[in-house]
């Protein structure tokens, strides 16, 4: 299965996402003072666990040549967001992903989780997307048979629905591998003309939006007090030691200390993500771990000077060392050692 971007989420790939600003905020303790936050992190981190068990899914029951789009932000008479869009020969597929745990019920209109209605009505929010969907390709030469689906991702989730909910295709988990394989009966059994990803993409382009136009800014008082220094690349405890070239954890984790170094840059440019990098920012960060001047040769090594002189700064990748280590050109790896 390939999975693409379009041309509008290439651009915003250059800034770190909302949960990726969370999870290094998360790290260095900022979400604790922060209920809000921290329910917001809560809730996209669930999300995006549950996108990625359905994309796991389909790599695993799918076809090969199967396409697939992750959370494209649409504004067509009102944003709305695909979790997954799933392009085969014989159609569009757009799942949307819940990844709830506890009883959900649809009964009488009233959706309830745990007896307690909830906000967001996912049967109504599932419903529209085909939709809105449709009438997008309507100006396109060819339209695409397009089927919205509402899968209940949650390995403990109890899903009774009364009601009739029209449109779209309901499952649980437990659903998922015998509906991908009648996706890919469909596709086999489909007489019409190809279904062309170039096509798909030229439909949604008028209409995308990259994020939601009202996502909130995380509030600065979240950053005001992170916890400094270098932390441990595998469970996250700040009680590391540098010895022979590696940082080493009370867990077990050897991490080559060039990449623990590189990595906590990364977090920094995350969480900073506004600025560009300075050698006073990253000291301020590091607290002691390193000296000023190694965070000089690593700025001057790793990352591209910008500005004068006098007052130097660094471009910030504003990525994960993961999406990044290309540029690195690390040689050694970590390991786990447990004593
Ligand atoms: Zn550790």
């Amino acid at each position: 299965m390939e999975k693409i971007e379009t041309a509008v989420q290439k651009a915003f790939d250059k800034y770190p996402t909302r949960l990726e600003v969370l999870r290094e905020l998360l790290k260095r303790e900022g979400l604790e003072q922060d209920k809000n936050l921290r329910e917001d992190y809560l809730r996209l981190e669930k999300g995006a666990e549950g996108e990625q068990d359905l994309v796991n899914y389909l790599e695993k029951y799918g076809e090969a040549h199967w396409v697939i789009l992750r959370n494209v932000w649409l504004d067509f008479y009102g944003e709305f967001e695909i979790d997954l869009l799933l392009i085969t020969r014989g159609g569009l597929y757009s799942f949307e992903v819940k990844n709830y745990s506890g009883n959900l019920e649809l009964i009488d209109s009233q959706c309830r989780m745990n007896g307690h209605s909830i906000g967001q009505n996912p049967f109504s929010q599932a419903q529209k997307v085909p939709v809105q969907l449709k009438e997008m390709f309507k100006h396109q030469s060819r339209h695409p048979e397009i089927q919205g689906v509402l899968v209940f991702i949650g390995e403990n989730n109890h899903v009774t629905i009364q009601d009739q909910v029209s449109g779209i295709q309901v499952l649980c988990r437990n659903e998922l591998m015998h509906y991908i394989w009648q996706i890919a009966r469909q596709e086999r059994n489909y007489l019409g003309y190809p279904v062309e990803v170039d096509t798909v993409l030229a439909a949604l382009r008028s209409y995308e939006i990259g994020k939601p136009s009202k996502e909130k800014e995380i509030p600065q008082t979240a950053k005001e007090y992170l916890r400094k220094g270098v932390c441990c690349c595998y469970c996250g405890s700040f009680d590391v030691k540098a010895k022979n070239g590696y940082v080493i954890c009370s867990c077990g984790m050897h991490e080559p200390k060039t990449e623990a170094i590189l990595r906590t840059i990364c977090e920094y440019g995350i969480i900073y993500h506004e600025k560009n990098l300075t050698t006073t920012g990253l000291t301020d960060f590091f607290d002691g771990f390193i000296t000023r001047k190694t965070i000089s040769r690593y700025l001057n090594k790793y990352f591209e000077r910008v500005g004068s002189y006098k007052g130097a700064e660094y471009l910030n990748k504003k990525k994960s060392i993961a999406d990044v280590c290309q540029n690195f050109d690390l040689k050694e790896s970590k390991y786990l050692k447990i004593r």
